[in-house]
């Protein structure tokens, strides 16, 4: 009596205990699809913010589609993120202090304070290394001397000579040249074409770097960078980015600022200055 007592005592205990982990599970189960779910919505709603960053980040290039990435088509996802990465893939990257010098300079001979008709060109020599992955950085660039309205030309060698020294004592190389447009645009004229040649039969990756401070209004940096085919005798622009964070929309701001600057003076005196 008392065992089967125990037997059924045990038997209801397996019954409850079969209940209880089915509960259990069942429980589980819901559990495991609804973080499941939550995952998915995750997934894509952080795939979405992060394509449409990189499509804000290239709004220039052709627009990259905004569809839904299906979460379960990880080989289409693959192929959208290969996508964008070879959209923004730089060719040759500059330093903002390259930047702000090239454009000063530029502006020196060419702004509001001085008569349109009086406007010259400036040019001078880009400094730079090559990274790990022999991508050009242009981190510097050394103001050499301004022309006339169409053309300028690095007239003293003495001076090049003194910049060529200075550039290899600070590590790096010439590894191009700019001048500036004021205010005709972007691209070489056959001139500048001729320039480029020798550069580039000095060192086959020699840019030239054409500005033209009239289009520094907030929405370009007002530059491109170029290289030449010297076969064909033809000009390209390259895909660069910038070394350092520059916001162009603060660039007329900047360019403002400093102009006291370019002109040798303090940008701001105190009082007892004066
Ligand atoms: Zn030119």
């Amino acid at each position: 009596m008392v065992i089967t007592l125990m037997e059924n005592k045990e038997s209801n205990y397996s019954i409850k205990d079969v209940i209880k982990k089915k509960i259990k599970e069942k429980i589980k189960q819901e559990l495991l699809d609804e973080i499941c779910e939550e995952l998915k919505l995750e997934e894509e709603e952080l795939t979405e913010e992060i394509s449409s960053m990189l499509t804000k980040k290239t709004s220039s290039k052709p627009i990259i589609k905004l569809s839904k990435i299906p979460t379960a088509q990880i080989e289409e996802k693959t192929n959208v993120e290969i996508q964008v990465e070879k959209e923004i893939q730089k060719e040759v990257y500059i330093s903002v202090k390259s930047i702000l010098k090239i454009a000063s300079h530029a502006l020196k001979y060419a702004n509001s304070k001085i008569p349109r008709e009086n406007w010259v060109e400036v040019i001078g020599l880009l400094a730079g290394k090559l990274n790990k992955n022999d991508i050009l950085l242009i981190e510097d660039a050394y103001p050499m001397g301004h022309g006339t309205a169409v053309y300028a030309e690095i007239k003293d060698y003495k001076n090049y000579v003194r910049a060529f020294k200075d550039i290899k004592r600070q590590r790096l190389f010439i590894c191009g040249w700019y001048h500036s447009h004021p205010s005709y645009g972007l691209f070489m004229s056959n001139e500048d074409m001729g320039t480029q040649t020798r550069y580039q039969k000095l060192w086959d990756k020699a840019v030239a770097l054409v500005i033209d401070p009239y289009l520094i209004d907030g929405t370009s940096t007002g530059f491109e960078i170029y290289s030449a085919n010297l076969k064909s005798k033809t000009w390209f622009p390259l895909v660069y980015g910038i070394k350092g964070s520059l916001d162009v929309r603060m660039l007329p701001e900047i360019m403002k600022f400093i102009h006291p600057i370019i002109e040798g003076k303090p940008v701001y005196l105190e009082y007892d200055e004066d």
